[in-house]
């Protein structure tokens, strides 16, 4: 009986799979006409939260696709469709620019801090001239480099020439861009590359986030994890903070900042404007005295 079940399993895993592949097939064309026409394709942006004060320091650049047929598809469902059709660095291109253009826009109104961080997919590195990308996405936007962050993860690294990635990195430095590690602790690689390249941030991974109220093990490696990224002289940013205990034991450790659902989901430009308004000025309320308060 119970192989009779498991091989029923293992006929809807394989049917599955030939639904996911043909899914694949059809979405990246669907894909490529999105780029073509600048349709259907839009930027969210997830504000980054200073822990110590509350402030607002930055935003996230995420993409989002409205299909024309299958309404909101998430980025973990076309990302990998993208990476594996060599469409990627044409949507990371593509973020970039907009992401860019964004952040200059609200420098221009005088948000404080419009630090904006973008995804760059590892082969962006190997498959595009990222440096000169970036050189001209910055010259043509006016954005002041220090407010632009690339996000990378550890699978740049996975068997690929390491001093590739090195000059790739150290070029983008001297443009004077910021650098995060992006979902650390999720990769494959060593520890040691940790010590080899330029990394500004350490983006922690929500894994190492989720429940980490309620496990002192999970605590402990949380601690040790932002321990490491300081020791090296990193700034450390939690990713998914979902509640307010996951908050106090982030502020707890030593943690520089949060980036979650607990304070703001990833929306439009002008949503996510809104809300680092507001922040900044409940911020300024609780700083002042009361005896200055009406
Ligand atoms: P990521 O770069 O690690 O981005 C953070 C993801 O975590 C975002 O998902 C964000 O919405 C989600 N998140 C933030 N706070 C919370 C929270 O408190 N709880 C939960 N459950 N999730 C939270 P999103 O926007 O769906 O993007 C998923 C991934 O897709 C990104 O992970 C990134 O790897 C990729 N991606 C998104 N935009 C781009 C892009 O422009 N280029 C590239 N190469 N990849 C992108
Ligand atoms: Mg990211
Ligand atoms: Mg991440
Ligand atoms: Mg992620």
């Amino acid at each position: 009986r119970a192989k009779e079940e498991g091989r029923g399993r293992y006929r809807i895993f394989e049917s599955s799979m030939d639904e996911a592949v043909q899914e694949k097939v059809a979405l990246s064309p669907d894909l490529r006409n999105a780029l073509a026409d600048d349709q259907g394709l839009s930027v969210h942006y997830q504000p980054q939260i200073e822990i110590l004060t509350g402030r607002v320091i930055g935003y996230e650049a995420l993409i989002r696709w409205n299909h024309p047929v299958r309404g909101n598809i998430p980025p973990a469902l076309f990302i990998p469709i993208a990476e594996s059709s060599h469409l990627i660095c044409d949507v990371g291109y593509w973020v970039l620019r907009q992401a860019a253009f964004q952040a200059k826009e609200w420098l221009d109104a005088g948000v404080p801090t419009p630090t904006i961080a973008v995804n760059v997919s590892a082969a962006q590195i190997w498959n595009s001239d990222l440096v000169s990308d970036v050189g001209k996405v910055l010259a043509e936007s006016d954005l002041p480099p220090h407010l632009l962050c690339l996000e990378l993860t550890e699978s740049l690294l996975m068997d690929q020439n390491e001093s590739r990635v090195r000059n790739v990195l150290k070029s983008l430095k001297e443009f004077g861009v910021t650098l995060a590690l992006d979902d650390f602790g999720t990769g494959y690689s060593s520890l040691g590359y940790l010590t080899q390249l330029p990394f500004d941030k350490l983006k922690i991974d929500r894994i190492f986030i989720d429940g980490v109220n309620t496990s002192q093990r999970s605590t402990e490696l949380l601690r040790g994890i932002i321990a490491l990224g300081r020791g090296l002289g990193m700034t450390t940013i939690a990713e998914g903070a979902e509640t307010q205990e996951e908050v106090a034991v982030l502020r707890e450790l030593g943690c520089d900042q949060i980036q979650g659902f607990f304070f703001a989901r990833p929306a439009p430009a002008d949503e996510a404007l809104a809300y680092a308004l507001r922040m900044a000025a409940d911020a300024l309320v609780a700083a002042t005295p009361d005896r200055y308060q009406a």
